[in-house]
């Protein structure tokens, strides 16, 4: 009986981790360069974590975490983000205390209960960075001045942010109560979820892929007409600064993201590569959440990139490394001296060897139907007289040379 993978996972084959590496390698180079330090936080958590962070009317912690009972009777959760971590880890760690502002940036897996579809899994990874301690508008100037430097390291030309911005404290029950009085006009219209939506935290609505909830809320209150004169500045603050950039943005009053942590700036990327509903990332400033979680009042601001849909649609071709050499042995007993004989030349280039056992002439066709740009031929006269015959495969060029001489 074959055992499957589970429900909305995928294997990472060698041709997928190779474009995985690539936006991971681009992402410690780039996010490197601003400072940020790379971060690992664990994928188990205590389920609290996210009922208190990413909010219990969400989505994602209503109907799509991994949630379980462990032995010793704990509830923990398979992360379905990474924010909440890596402040529960900052605050536990006392990186709060020390120099600002803190910079860190993670890449790993992330868990949430979704029905499976094209970009969407139930194992899905994250791309994140996170800066601390920075409260005004420069901050969130420079996270996404970071992101365009990274996408465009991976080829991506023409992006634009979305952008909004959503109120916190007095403002956001403004918000939430002018919600709620205009929704519930048209409740008769809502679906079951987004009836409970309205009920528990009209915000969430927003998040609703329902088309007649969009279209109720077209006419919907706005959340920047319940931002604070504070908040107002800043978001001012904010473009003025892209714009000087050269970011391309554009306003969109309805975004205001699935979690709740965020207050004032919230932004998305969207790939037209991707179905239209579809963000590569997403995020925002988020003030409240150290201190929500048991730290200081730390400002805050990051995002998370979808780094399975990211590698789908960039641009950058990963190619694994060229210059290939393929290590033939004539026969059995030249296999020993075959083994030293790619070791020597792995100081110069990749190198496999064939240990098929089949002889030269199959041997070679193999490694020249794989692409490979050498064969390194080992008979016993090479083995003898400590040498090697080198064949271009796509020449067919071949001479003997002494092994000391190739490698050094
Ligand atoms: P979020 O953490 O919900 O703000 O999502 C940030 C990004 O993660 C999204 O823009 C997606 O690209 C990606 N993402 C979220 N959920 C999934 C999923 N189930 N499968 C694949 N990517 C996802």
């Amino acid at each position: 009986m074959k055992i499957a993978r589970v429900k909305g996972t995928r294997d990472l084959l060698p041709a997928d981790t190779l474009r995985f590496g690539a936006a991971e390698e681009a992402a410690r180079r780039v996010f490197g360069s601003y400072g940020y330090g790379e971060i690992r936080t664990p994928e188990l958590e205590s389920t609290d974590l996210f009922t208190r962070s990413v909010g219990e009317a969400t989505d994602i912690v209503h109907k799509e975490m991994y949630t379980f009972t462990d032995r010793g009777g704990r509830s923990l959760t398979l992360r379905p983000e990474n924010t909440a971590g890596v402040v529960r880890a900052v605050v536990e760690n006392r990186l709060d205390q020390g120099p600002m502002p803190l910079r860190l940036w993670y890449a790993g897996p992330q868990f949430r209960y979704e029905r499976p579809q094209k970009g969407r899994y139930r194992e899905f990874r994250q791309i994140g960075a996170e800066l601390f301690g920075a409260p005004g508008p420069a901050a969130d100037a420079e996270v996404l001045v970071m992101l365009f430097d990274f996408l465009e390291a991976l080829g991506f030309r023409g992006l634009s942010v979305s952008l909004n911005a959503v109120p916190a404290g007095e403002g956001r029950e403004a918000f939430s109560a002018a919600l709620r009085a205009y929704a519930g006009g048209h409740a008769e219209r809502l679906g079951e979820d987004d009836r409970r939506r309205l009920a528990e935290n009209p915000l969430r609505l927003f998040d609703s892929k329902d088309p007649a909830t969009a279209a109720i809320l077209e006419g919907a209150p706005r959340a920047i007409d319940h931002l604070d004169a504070e908040s107002r500045r800043h978001h001012a603050a904010v473009m003025e600064l892209l714009r000087a950039a050269g970011i391309p943005f554009v306003e969109d009053p309805k975004l205001v993201r699935g979690l709740d942590y965020y207050t004032k700036t919230v932004f998305e990327v969207t790939s037209s590569n991707l179905g239209a509903q579809d963000a590569i990332l997403g995020g925002g400033r988020y003030d409240g959440l150290v201190a929500d979680l048991g730290g200081p009042p730390l400002p805050a601001v990051g995002f998370a990139i979808g780094e399975d849909r990211l590698v789908d649609v960039m641009p950058l071709a990963a190619a694994p490394a060229a210059g290939r050499v393929r290590v033939i042995p004539l026969a059995p007993d030249q296999e020993g001296y075959a083994l030293s004989v790619a070791r020597r030349l792995r100081r110069d280039a990749p190198v496999e060897c064939d240990l098929s056992g089949r002889g030269v002439k199959k041997g070679l066709a193999a490694a020249a139907e794989l692409g490979f740009d050498e064969a390194a031929i080992v008979g016993p006269d090479e083995a003898r007289d400590g040498t090697v015959t080198m064949k271009n495969l796509k020449t067919r060029e071949q001479k003997t040379v002494a092994l000391a001489e190739i490698a050094r």
